[in-house]
């Protein structure tokens, strides 16, 4: 639900047609991790990496301006969770900007601080809607390999377990990114989650190629296969109860399946073979923000930076409004740009009248 905070006509009218305020961003708060994982975009061989991440400062200053239809934000890293002042970084989010969801991804290696923010904050602010992203792709033995941390399949799970005693308000999901290493394995993996693990609430990613990443060519079609797999399987186990990713008899619950089904439909048409389906509106509904406070559209278009915001005064709408950031629009647009990143589909999706009269229809459906 929309609380007091956010105006809805102009939530609205900025979606379907100004498109100039972010309605959702990804912030990655730092590039430290504890893990190692061999799909990974971030280059820690780089010292330049690990340094000048934004201060608590200077976050306090960019949320003060990040417009009026901000309606979610994912933190992310790195492991967000290096950062011991995480809670004060989503505490600014809840009190100066409008988001209404907070998601944060993490690789679940710290399940007392990950309980301890989530405890706080529900405190803080019982009504904000916190969902924790919690990253396995394998089996024990394998997931710790990947990962090169020892017993994290473990402490994921742990994890897990806490938060969901703690609110209705505050969701773990279990995240699997299909990659070339788990791709094998996909169907006994998810079996396990479910069966053995009592895992009631799982989504599904493709790997991508982003930074010093890139997915081994050969190994493409057996990543597909598995996703399609995996993504028909939520689906089916979602609308029949199996799983619990949203509560289907609410609208929004409703709405959302529906947005995650047309996503997974439109990675599969473009992962194999990149084509362009519908407008993609990052740079204009859907932004990022690097540790260092560099604004992008996307995490692919890593040439295509908005603008800095410490050379702004943090004031992330001047970067946002700049005649840069209009020129990237005018690109994306122009080039009919396309992929199959996920965040910005959930928004390409939303933004689209094309995609309308599906969730409409879904909205009024019976599981
Ligand atoms: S947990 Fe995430 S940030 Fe850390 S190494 Fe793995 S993929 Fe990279
Ligand atoms: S289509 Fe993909 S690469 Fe292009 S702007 Fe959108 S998210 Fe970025």
């Amino acid at each position: 639900m929309l609380t007091k905070k956010t105006n809805l006509f102009r939530v609205l009218n900025n979606v379907y047609l100004k498109r100039n305020e972010p309605v959702s961003l990804v912030h990655f708060v730092t590039n430290r991790c504890n893990a190692r994982c061999s799909f990974c975009f971030i280059d820690f061989d780089d010292p330049e990496t690990f340094k000048s991440e934004l201060s608590v400062q200077e976050i306090e200053k960019l949320v003060k301006s990040l417009g009026k239809s901000l309606l979610n934000v994912n933190l992310t890293g790195g492991e967000p969770f290096a950062r011991k002042d995480l809670a004060e970084i989503v505490k600014l989010y809840i009190k100066y900007t409008t988001v209404q969801s907070i998601y944060i991804t993490t690789n679940a290696s710290l399940p007392d601080r990950v309980e301890k923010l989530a405890r706080d904050i529900n405190l803080f602010s019982p009504k904000t809607e916190m969902t924790f992203q919690i990253s396995i792709d394998d089996y024990p033995d394998e997931h710790d390999r990947v990962r090169k941390i020892d017993n994290l399949f473990n402490s994921c799970l742990d994890t897990y377990n806490r938060l969901k005693k703690i609110s209705k308000n505050i969701t773990p999901v279990i995240n699997v990114t299909v990659n070339h290493e788990n791709c094998k394995n996909i169907k006994n993996f998810y079996n396990f989650l479910v069966k053995d693990c009592k895992i009631e609430s799982i989504k599904c990613t493709i790997v991508r190629d982003e930074g010093v990443f890139k997915t081994p060519n050969e190994k493409k079609e057996e990543i597909f296969n598995a996703y399609s797999w995996l993504s028909n399987k939520i689906t089916e186990d979602c609308e029949k109860g199996v799983i619990k990713n949203y509560n289907l008899k609410s609208l929004q619950g409703k709405l959302h399946n529906k947005k995650d089904k047309i996503s997974y439909s439109l990675t599969k048409k473009m992962y194999l073979k990149p084509k362009y389906i519908s407008p993609c509106h990052a740079s204009g509904l859907f932004g990022i923000i690097s540790a260092k406070g560099i604004v992008y559209p996307c995490e692919i278009l890593e040439n295509k930076m908005v603008g800095n915001l410490r050379d702004n005064d943090m004031n992330f709408m001047k970067v946002w409004n700049s005649e840069k950031n209009k020129e990237i629009k005018k690109f994306i647009k122009d080039t009919n740009c396309n992929c199959s990143y996920e965040c910005a589909l959930t928004y390409n999706i939303l933004g689209n009248w094309r995609y309308q009269p599906s969730l409409l229809k879904a909205a009024f459906t019976n599981y």
